[in-house]
């Protein structure tokens, strides 16, 4: 039976280690303090947004909640964006996606000030992350290098095969893997005879956005299987990109879709916030 990495356990851990250091800056009298910005009202970034506000009340930081009507232009939110990033106690700002139809989100993410950018969206940092400047990095990926750590995995000289290059998961985590000394694959939606790579992964990450693709027949015995992919089934119920059941019993050890890699983000966005005052 494969090892469970428990990304509940891990992300409630870095939560609280977070918590800690936030209480000393409080004591030496720094205040951290995230701008929260949502345009509209789409059901999901509601609810993204709320698990926000409340992972920095659990850590100690102060949120700024901006709910900007669904009409608000472009010029109206880069307004608002210019303002925080002029203001001195404002460490790090995040503007909630997706943005409405009519609002560029490039232009958008490249106004936020680097040095303000928690999500690690803003080109200045993609850039700082493949050259090995310290920078704020992209949650998600840096969540799966931290399960990786605390459940005890090395990445140093393994095969990493990572399924899927998006610029939120899929790059930055191949990035992360090579900077931890890991040998890296990238497969993408051109890669041909996909599992005959997957197949050489010690470590196999997934973020393939199809419900339940990889299947055992992707994996090589013993291998560590990390599950990136989010999606809700039929029944309502949570699962990811991999076929649990199936690999599972191949694994040496895997993620499970909830529970996994998911509640990681949100502790990274926090590990983030806390960093901010370390990246200026
Ligand atoms: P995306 O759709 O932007 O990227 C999917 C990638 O998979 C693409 O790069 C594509 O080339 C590749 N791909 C598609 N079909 C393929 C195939 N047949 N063979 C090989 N590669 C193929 O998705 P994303 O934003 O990177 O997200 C991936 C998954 O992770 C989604 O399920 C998403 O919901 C989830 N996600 C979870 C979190 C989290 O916090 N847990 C955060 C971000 C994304």
């Amino acid at each position: 039976m494969a090892f469970l990495i428990d990304g509940k356990k891990i992300s409630a851990e870095i939560k609280d280690e977070l918590r800690e250091k936030v209480a000393a800056l409080k004591e030496a009298g720094k205040e951290l303090t995230l701008a929260v910005i949502q345009v509209g009202n789409d059901k999901a970034s509601t609810v993204y947004v709320g698990n926000k506000k409340k992972a920095c009340e659990y850590i100690g930081v102060r949120s700024l909640a901006y709910e900007l009507p669904e009409e608000t232009t472009e010029e109206e939110l880069l307004n608002l964006i210019a303002e925080l990033n002029a203001r001195d106690d404002v460490n790090g700002i995040l503007v909630q996606l997706p943005l409405p139809k009519g609002i560029c989100e490039d232009k958008v993410l490249l106004a936020i000030d680097p040095n303000k950018d928690v999500d690690g969206f803003h080109p200045v940092n993609v850039g700082r992350l493949w050259i090995g400047d310290k920078g704020f990095e992209s949650c998600t990926p840096a969540g799966v290098i931290q399960l990786l750590k605390r459940s005890g995995i090395t990445i140093s000289g393994k095969e990493c095969v990572v399924i899927g290059r998006s610029n939120i998961v899929g790059k930055p985590m191949a990035a992360m893997l090579l900077r931890e000394n890991g040998t890296v694959t990238v497969c993408h939606s051109r890669t041909k005879n996909l599992s005959e790579v997957t197949k050489r992964a010690d470590i196999l990450v997934v973020a393939i956005g199809k419900p339940k693709f990889i299947t055992a027949e992707y994996v090589k015995e013993g291998a560590v299987v990390i599950d990136v992919g989010i999606h809700r089934n039929e029944d309502n119920k949570l699962c990811g990109d991999v076929d649990f059941e199936s690999v599972e019993p191949v694994a040496s050890a895997i993620t499970p879709v909830p529970g996994g890699v998911g509640p990681m983000t949100i502790a990274m966005l926090m590990c983030n916030v806390v960093r901010s005052e370390e990246i200026k």
